[in-house]
Protein backbone atom coordinates (compact mmCIF):
# COMPACT_ATOMS: atom_id res chain seq x y z
CA UNK A 1 0.00 0.00 0.00
CA UNK A 2 1.52 3.17 -0.98
CA UNK A 3 2.54 5.62 1.55
CA UNK A 4 1.15 9.63 1.28
CA UNK A 5 4.44 11.51 0.56
CA UNK A 6 4.06 14.16 3.01
CA UNK A 7 7.48 14.77 3.07
CA UNK A 8 7.96 15.21 -0.86
CA UNK A 9 10.29 17.72 -2.35
CA UNK A 10 9.51 19.87 0.64
CA UNK A 11 11.04 19.55 4.40
CA UNK A 12 8.99 22.14 6.61
CA UNK A 13 5.57 21.52 6.49
CA UNK A 14 3.37 23.68 8.52
CA UNK A 15 0.03 22.99 9.82
CA UNK A 16 -1.64 25.38 6.66
CA UNK A 17 0.38 24.04 4.19
CA UNK A 18 -0.35 20.40 5.55
CA UNK A 19 -4.01 20.74 5.79
CA UNK A 20 -4.40 22.11 2.15
CA UNK A 21 -2.14 19.44 0.82
CA UNK A 22 -3.59 16.50 2.74
CA UNK A 23 -7.30 17.25 2.43
CA UNK A 24 -6.47 17.46 -1.40
CA UNK A 25 -5.07 13.40 -0.46
CA UNK A 26 -7.80 12.38 1.51
CA UNK A 27 -10.56 13.92 -1.05
CA UNK A 28 -8.72 11.76 -3.87
CA UNK A 29 -9.24 8.93 -1.62
CA UNK A 30 -13.04 9.24 -1.59
CA UNK A 31 -13.40 10.75 2.04
CA UNK A 32 -16.96 12.42 2.43
CA UNK A 33 -15.16 14.70 5.09
CA UNK A 34 -11.69 15.37 3.85
CA UNK A 35 -10.71 18.86 5.34
CA UNK A 36 -12.86 17.54 8.62
CA UNK A 37 -10.59 14.15 9.11
CA UNK A 38 -7.01 15.99 8.59
CA UNK A 39 -8.17 18.68 11.50
CA UNK A 40 -8.85 15.81 13.54
CA UNK A 41 -6.34 13.90 12.95
CA UNK A 42 -3.66 17.31 13.11
CA UNK A 43 -5.43 17.93 16.90
CA UNK A 44 -4.79 14.19 17.45
CA UNK A 45 -0.97 14.08 16.32
CA UNK A 46 -0.60 17.59 17.69
CA UNK A 47 -2.58 16.76 21.21
CA UNK A 48 -4.25 20.51 20.82
CA UNK A 49 -7.70 21.85 20.05
CA UNK A 50 -9.15 22.00 17.02
CA UNK A 51 -9.25 25.93 16.99
CA UNK A 52 -5.16 25.96 17.65
CA UNK A 53 -4.39 24.79 14.02
CA UNK A 54 -6.02 27.88 12.90
CA UNK A 55 -4.35 30.16 15.88
CA UNK A 56 -0.90 28.22 15.24
CA UNK A 57 -1.49 28.25 11.57
CA UNK A 58 2.16 28.90 10.66
CA UNK A 59 3.64 26.02 13.51
CA UNK A 60 6.72 23.45 11.78
CA UNK A 61 5.61 20.40 12.41
CA UNK A 62 8.46 17.87 14.36
CA UNK A 63 9.82 15.38 12.16
CA UNK A 64 7.74 12.65 14.73
CA UNK A 65 4.36 14.52 14.81
CA UNK A 66 4.89 14.52 10.94
CA UNK A 67 5.72 10.42 10.74
CA UNK A 68 2.74 10.45 12.62
CA UNK A 69 0.48 11.97 11.14
CA UNK A 70 1.35 10.87 8.07
CA UNK A 71 0.90 6.42 9.43
CA UNK A 72 -3.02 8.37 10.49
CA UNK A 73 -3.76 9.95 7.32
CA UNK A 74 -2.37 6.90 5.50
CA UNK A 75 -4.98 4.54 7.57
CA UNK A 76 -7.81 7.02 6.80
CA UNK A 77 -6.89 7.11 3.15
CA UNK A 78 -7.40 3.35 3.40
CA UNK A 79 -11.00 3.87 4.42
CA UNK A 80 -10.80 3.42 8.12
CA UNK A 81 -13.66 5.40 10.27
CA UNK A 82 -12.32 8.19 11.70
CA UNK A 83 -13.42 7.12 15.29
CA UNK A 84 -11.64 3.93 15.33
CA UNK A 85 -8.33 5.88 14.15
CA UNK A 86 -8.92 8.17 17.26
CA UNK A 87 -10.29 5.99 19.51
CA UNK A 88 -13.06 7.73 20.52
CA UNK A 89 -16.39 9.06 18.91
CA UNK A 90 -18.97 11.82 20.97
CA UNK A 91 -22.33 11.01 21.45
CA UNK A 92 -24.53 12.30 23.61
CA UNK A 93 -22.66 15.31 24.91
CA UNK A 94 -20.21 12.64 26.26
CA UNK A 95 -16.90 10.72 24.59
CA UNK A 96 -16.91 7.54 24.15
CA UNK A 97 -14.16 4.97 23.95
CA UNK A 98 -14.29 2.88 20.59
CA UNK A 99 -12.23 -0.25 19.27
CA UNK A 100 -12.90 -2.45 16.33
CA UNK A 101 -15.06 -4.52 18.65
CA UNK A 102 -18.17 -1.89 18.56
CA UNK A 103 -20.27 -0.62 16.33
CA UNK A 104 -19.21 3.59 15.95
CA UNK A 105 -21.68 5.26 18.19
CA UNK A 106 -24.19 6.85 15.73
CA UNK A 107 -26.27 10.55 15.51
CA UNK A 108 -29.52 8.79 14.78
CA UNK A 109 -29.52 6.71 18.01
CA UNK A 110 -29.39 10.17 20.21
CA UNK A 111 -32.61 10.58 19.07
CA UNK A 112 -33.43 7.15 21.17
CA UNK A 113 -31.75 8.12 24.36
CA UNK A 114 -33.93 11.78 23.98
CA UNK A 115 -36.82 10.03 23.74
CA UNK A 116 -36.55 8.25 26.61
CA UNK A 117 -35.39 10.83 28.74
CA UNK A 118 -38.49 13.24 27.63
CA UNK A 119 -40.80 10.33 28.61
CA UNK A 120 -39.56 10.14 31.60
CA UNK A 121 -38.19 13.54 32.76
CA UNK A 122 -41.12 13.99 35.41
CA UNK A 123 -39.99 10.48 36.78
CA UNK A 124 -36.69 11.11 39.02
CA UNK A 125 -37.42 7.99 41.49
CA UNK A 126 -35.03 5.60 40.39
CA UNK A 127 -35.74 3.62 37.30
CA UNK A 128 -34.51 0.14 35.87
CA UNK A 129 -32.86 0.34 32.14
CA UNK A 130 -31.50 -2.86 30.37
CA UNK A 131 -29.65 -1.74 27.25
CA UNK A 132 -30.04 -5.06 24.83
CA UNK A 133 -27.11 -5.36 23.08
CA UNK A 134 -25.21 -2.11 24.69
CA UNK A 135 -21.78 -2.26 22.19
CA UNK A 136 -19.80 0.54 23.44
CA UNK A 137 -22.23 1.49 26.13
CA UNK A 138 -23.41 4.54 24.48
CA UNK A 139 -27.17 4.63 25.13
CA UNK A 140 -27.38 2.56 28.25
CA UNK A 141 -24.33 4.99 29.67
CA UNK A 142 -25.40 8.60 28.71
CA UNK A 143 -28.90 7.30 29.99
CA UNK A 144 -27.30 6.44 33.38
CA UNK A 145 -25.36 10.19 33.20
CA UNK A 146 -28.40 12.12 32.41
CA UNK A 147 -30.64 9.85 35.07
CA UNK A 148 -28.06 9.84 38.08
CA UNK A 149 -30.62 8.08 40.12
CA UNK A 150 -31.49 4.85 37.88
CA UNK A 151 -29.51 1.88 37.58
CA UNK A 152 -28.65 0.28 34.07
CA UNK A 153 -28.30 -3.37 33.17
CA UNK A 154 -26.22 -4.00 29.97
CA UNK A 155 -25.91 -7.01 27.57
CA UNK A 156 -23.81 -7.88 24.59
CA UNK A 157 -22.85 -11.48 23.25
CA UNK A 158 -19.19 -9.88 22.75
CA UNK A 159 -17.25 -10.33 25.58
CA UNK A 160 -14.90 -7.76 23.79
CA UNK A 161 -17.05 -4.77 23.48
CA UNK A 162 -18.55 -5.53 27.26
CA UNK A 163 -14.96 -4.71 28.01
CA UNK A 164 -15.27 -1.42 26.04
CA UNK A 165 -18.23 -0.47 27.76
CA UNK A 166 -16.69 -0.88 31.12
CA UNK A 167 -14.27 1.05 30.31
CA UNK A 168 -16.58 4.21 29.13
CA UNK A 169 -18.49 3.09 32.71
CA UNK A 170 -15.56 4.00 34.26
CA UNK A 171 -14.50 7.03 31.96
CA UNK A 172 -17.31 8.58 32.42
CA UNK A 173 -17.67 7.93 36.32
CA UNK A 174 -20.52 5.83 36.40
CA UNK A 175 -21.17 4.83 40.00
CA UNK A 176 -20.19 0.69 39.78
CA UNK A 177 -23.32 -0.10 41.86
CA UNK A 178 -25.18 1.90 39.16
CA UNK A 179 -24.28 -0.77 36.41
CA UNK A 180 -24.08 -4.57 35.69
CA UNK A 181 -22.92 -5.59 32.64
CA UNK A 182 -23.06 -9.34 31.15
CA UNK A 183 -22.27 -11.51 28.59
CA UNK A 184 -25.82 -12.73 27.21
CA UNK A 185 -27.05 -13.57 23.93
CA UNK A 186 -30.49 -12.02 23.49
CA UNK A 187 -32.19 -14.41 21.13
CA UNK A 188 -32.03 -17.31 23.65
CA UNK A 189 -35.26 -17.66 25.71
CA UNK A 190 -32.95 -18.05 29.10
CA UNK A 191 -30.95 -15.61 28.49
CA UNK A 192 -34.00 -13.36 29.53
CA UNK A 193 -33.92 -13.70 33.44
CA UNK A 194 -33.50 -10.77 35.69
CA UNK A 195 -34.17 -10.69 39.85
CA UNK A 196 -36.09 -7.79 39.44
CA UNK A 197 -38.40 -6.18 36.44
CA UNK A 198 -36.88 -3.23 34.35
CA UNK A 199 -39.23 -0.16 33.61
CA UNK A 200 -37.19 0.65 30.66
CA UNK A 201 -36.20 -1.46 27.63
CA UNK A 202 -33.73 -0.13 25.22
CA UNK A 203 -32.23 -1.43 21.86
CA UNK A 204 -29.90 -0.84 19.09
CA UNK A 205 -30.06 -4.40 17.88
CA UNK A 206 -28.21 -5.95 14.52
CA UNK A 207 -30.95 -4.90 11.39
CA UNK A 208 -28.97 -4.44 8.38
CA UNK A 209 -30.29 -7.65 6.08
CA UNK A 210 -27.36 -9.78 4.85
CA UNK A 211 -28.69 -9.12 1.26
CA UNK A 212 -28.05 -5.31 1.58
CA UNK A 213 -24.67 -5.98 2.51
CA UNK A 214 -23.32 -4.85 -1.02
CA UNK A 215 -25.23 -1.50 -0.66
CA UNK A 216 -22.93 -0.56 2.46
CA UNK A 217 -20.13 1.97 2.57
CA UNK A 218 -16.83 0.12 2.78
CA UNK A 219 -15.44 1.45 5.71
CA UNK A 220 -19.24 0.56 7.25
CA UNK A 221 -18.25 -3.28 5.58
CA UNK A 222 -14.74 -3.33 6.31
CA UNK A 223 -14.25 -2.11 9.65
CA UNK A 224 -17.43 -2.47 11.73
CA UNK A 225 -18.20 -5.97 13.43
CA UNK A 226 -20.46 -7.80 11.28
CA UNK A 227 -22.17 -9.33 14.72
CA UNK A 228 -23.30 -6.05 15.48
CA UNK A 229 -24.80 -4.96 12.28
CA UNK A 230 -26.11 -7.57 10.31
CA UNK A 231 -29.34 -9.75 11.24
CA UNK A 232 -31.14 -12.97 9.60
CA UNK A 233 -34.56 -12.61 8.19
CA UNK A 234 -34.52 -9.48 6.60
CA UNK A 235 -32.78 -7.93 9.55
CA UNK A 236 -35.45 -8.57 11.89
CA UNK A 237 -34.97 -11.30 13.62
CA UNK A 238 -33.70 -9.54 17.09
CA UNK A 239 -37.16 -7.53 17.26
CA UNK A 240 -38.92 -10.81 16.58
CA UNK A 241 -36.90 -11.97 19.68
CA UNK A 242 -37.35 -9.19 21.77
CA UNK A 243 -41.51 -9.22 21.49
CA UNK A 244 -40.97 -12.46 22.34
CA UNK A 245 -38.84 -12.56 25.29
CA UNK A 246 -38.90 -9.03 26.56
CA UNK A 247 -42.10 -8.90 28.79
CA UNK A 248 -40.80 -11.45 30.68
CA UNK A 249 -38.43 -8.96 32.73
CA UNK A 250 -40.96 -6.11 31.95
CA UNK A 251 -43.32 -4.61 34.77
CA UNK A 252 -46.60 -3.52 33.11
CA UNK A 253 -46.73 -0.05 31.87
CA UNK A 254 -42.60 -0.43 31.40
CA UNK A 255 -41.54 1.01 28.26
CA UNK A 256 -39.37 -0.39 24.96
CA UNK A 257 -37.48 1.44 22.85
CA UNK A 258 -35.65 -0.03 19.47
CA UNK A 259 -33.65 1.25 16.76
CA UNK A 260 -35.07 0.38 13.47
CA UNK A 261 -33.54 0.47 9.65
CA UNK A 262 -34.97 3.21 7.78
CA UNK A 263 -37.32 0.87 5.55
CA UNK A 264 -38.30 -1.47 8.62
CA UNK A 265 -41.05 1.01 10.43
CA UNK A 266 -44.37 -1.10 9.05
CA UNK A 267 -42.50 -4.97 9.35
CA UNK A 268 -41.36 -4.00 13.09
CA UNK A 269 -44.53 -2.58 13.93
CA UNK A 270 -46.27 -5.72 12.58
CA UNK A 271 -44.39 -7.77 15.19
CA UNK A 272 -44.87 -5.61 18.40
CA UNK A 273 -49.07 -5.49 16.89
CA UNK A 274 -49.45 -8.45 19.90
CA UNK A 275 -51.69 -8.44 22.69
CA UNK A 276 -48.33 -7.45 24.55
CA UNK A 277 -48.32 -4.35 23.47
CA UNK A 278 -50.27 -1.07 22.91
CA UNK A 279 -49.51 2.76 22.52
CA UNK A 280 -46.96 1.92 19.88
CA UNK A 281 -45.10 4.98 18.23
CA UNK A 282 -42.43 5.85 15.47
CA UNK A 283 -39.85 8.46 16.60
CA UNK A 284 -38.45 10.44 13.60
CA UNK A 285 -34.28 11.08 13.18
CA UNK A 286 -32.81 14.07 11.93
CA UNK A 287 -34.20 13.64 8.44
CA UNK A 288 -37.73 12.64 9.33
CA UNK A 289 -37.26 8.79 8.97
CA UNK A 290 -38.76 7.00 11.57
CA UNK A 291 -35.76 5.52 13.84
CA UNK A 292 -37.18 4.43 16.84
CA UNK A 293 -40.28 2.24 17.88
CA UNK A 294 -41.39 2.91 21.32
CA UNK A 295 -44.07 0.76 22.57
CA UNK A 296 -45.56 0.13 26.09
CA UNK A 297 -45.80 -3.61 27.99
CA UNK A 298 -49.42 -3.82 28.34
CA UNK A 299 -49.20 -6.43 30.67
CA UNK A 300 -50.29 -9.65 28.95
CA UNK A 301 -48.23 -11.83 27.30
CA UNK A 302 -47.98 -11.82 24.19
CA UNK A 303 -49.01 -15.50 23.21
N1 LIG B 1 -25.92 -0.04 21.56
C1 LIG B 1 -24.77 0.23 20.77
C2 LIG B 1 -25.03 1.41 19.85
O1 LIG B 1 -26.12 1.86 19.72
C3 LIG B 1 -24.34 -1.00 19.96
C4 LIG B 1 -25.36 -1.41 18.96
C5 LIG B 1 -24.93 -2.64 18.17
O2 LIG B 1 -23.86 -3.19 18.38
N2 LIG B 1 -25.78 -3.05 17.25
O3 LIG B 1 -24.16 1.92 19.23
Amino acid sequence: MSQPEATGPKLNWNIKELLMWATGYLEKKGSPSPRLDVELLLTEVLQVARIQLYVQFERILQTPEKDRFRALLTRRGQGEPIAYILGRKGFMSYDFVVTPEVLIPRADTECLVEAVLQDHQHITGSLRILDAGTGSGCILLSLLKERPNDVGIGWDISQAALKVAQHNALQLKIPPQKLTLSCRDMTLPESWQLEDPVQILVSNPPYIAFEEEPGLSLNVRNYEPRQALFAPDSGVFFYKKIEAYAWKLLAPGARVYVEIGHQQASQVAEIFSTPAWHQTRFIPDLQGINRVLATTYTGIPPR
